[in-house]
């Protein structure tokens, strides 16, 4: 059998001189059958010969073992006087690319995995295919891939991605016809993005956030386009507004959704995560309002109180909006409030009982918090047990019946995922 042909195809200019079939690997002799060259400077051609030289590339694996083909490649004169290239190599760039050490059928195919799976696992793939190759090298396949055509591009959508939030940010391009990403541009600057948009007079619609650059960048890059917020932004600020409006209204609000009271047992969630940490935090932050609320009354500006205490200003104002503070999480309200009422009973029952007393009764009634996370609620709460039990009253509405965002998220689902209470 030839074996010129079953190893290049008819129109390859190269004819296979010799196999070294080895235990594992095979060496390819291979050597060209072009008469003549041409310069790659002038184009003129030339028959020359000056030398020869040996190249040694990787190529497909023959029958599982890894393959090398050997090269003979030659030197030619340029004929040309006024050429300034004395001597050239004969080049094959379908095959054997300049500076290169594998064929160029093998990278195309290395790259394949290098692209789905990533460096490392496709370095581990390879190997057991009989393509040894190293990951970094596989990287950069990938890094010299060239991207696939941008096609006609009708609508785009821009935003920003992080290349490590809060401190360094490029602008993402999205074709939204394809829902593939197309561009990363290295920074979110006006001028970046209006230039990229200046190459595609072809667009007619970016969807963006309300960034400014943004929107200035979308005027001037491509004045033909129609500019529309994103839906994902569209839900995501009627959320916040929605948010706002609820936190502001929190008082009003728990009065008008009929609270659960201590006489009202809650229902422990199903997921009732077993988090001690939580009631501290709760007690915490209860403290920090306190004082928030204190130089508030004093007549401390945002900034001052977030000064003194060490806070963001937002976190400031988040907190001053509302009158009652709400309880950290939704999941750990099943923690105490479950307890109250037995809490009440005792306290009436035996008023001079100590809180470790309490504790040991609650853990044998199922209560999973420790010692100082029961002592933490009930400061929480400003309930007092044993001897310092000054009022053993018990707050009628603890204010954690309902979130704002869990509020907020009500208004976005659909109406079947939205429970009784909720709507
Ligand atoms: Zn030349």
């Amino acid at each position: 059998m030839n074996l010129t042909k079953l190893i290049f195809s008819p129109i390859d200019p190269f004819k296979v001189v010799s196999v070294d079939n080895q235990a594992d690997f095979v060496n390819i002799y291979v050597q060209s059958k072009q008469r003549m060259c041409r310069c790659p400077d002038c184009l003129s051609p030339s028959k020359k010969l000056h030398s020869y030289y040996l190249r040694k590339f990787r190529d497909f694996p023959t029958f599982g073992k890894s393959c090398n083909i050997y090269l003979q490649s030659r030197k030619f004169r340029c004929l040309k006087t006024d050429c300034k290239r004395s001597i050239f190599t004969e080049r094959f760039d379908d095959h054997f690319e300049p500076c290169k050490r594998r064929t160029k059928r093998l990278d195309e195919k290395l790259s394949i995995p290098a692209l789905e799976i990533g460096g490392k696992p496709a370095e581990r793939i390879c190997s057991t295919l009989s393509m040894p190759v190293s990951d970094s090298t596989l990287l950069r396949l990938i890094h010299k891939a060239p991207l696939p055509p941008l096609g006609h591009l009708k609508a785009v959508g821009i935003d920003d991605w992080a290349y490590k939030k809060r401190d360094r940010y490029g602008s993402i391009l999205v074709n939204l016809d394809t829902e593939k990403v197309i561009d990363l541009l290295p920074d979110r600057e006006e001028k970046t993005l209006t230039s990229w948009l200046q190459g595609q007079p072809a667009i007619e619609v970016i969807t963006r956030d309300r960034y400014g650059k943004y929107m200035r960048a979308a005027t001037k890059g491509a004045p033909q386009a129609l500019q529309v917020t994103d839906r994902w932004h569209l839900l995501k600020n009627l959320g916040e507004a929605v948010k706002r409006v609820m936190v502001r209204e929190y008082t009003r609000l728990s009065r008008v959704v009929a609270p659960k009271t201590v006489d009202e047992p809650l229902v422990i969630p199903k997921d009732f995560p077993k988090r001690k940490k939580l009631a501290a935090t709760n007690g915490v932050i209860k403290q920090r309002f306190d004082e928030m609320k204190k130089l508030h009354a004093k007549g401390l500006s945002n900034s001052a109180i977030a000064k003194s205490l060490g806070m963001h200003r937002s976190t400031i104002r988040k907190y001053l909006s509302t009158d009652i503070l709400m309880r950290k999480s939704y999941a750990e309200r099943g923690m105490i409030e479950a307890y109250f009422e037995y809490i009440k009973e005792r306290m009436k029952a035996a008023p001079n009982m100590h809180l470790k007393t309490l504790w040991t009764e609650l853990k044998q009634k199922g209560y999973p918090g420790a010692y100082s996370t029961l002592s933490e609620s009930l400061a929480y709460y400003d309930i007092r047990v044993g001897k310092k039990a000054r009022q053993t009253k018990l707050p009628q509405h603890a204010g954690s019946f309902f979130k704002p965002s869990t509020a907020a998220m009500a208004f976005l689902a659909p109406e079947s995922k939205i429970s009784g209470t909720q709507k």
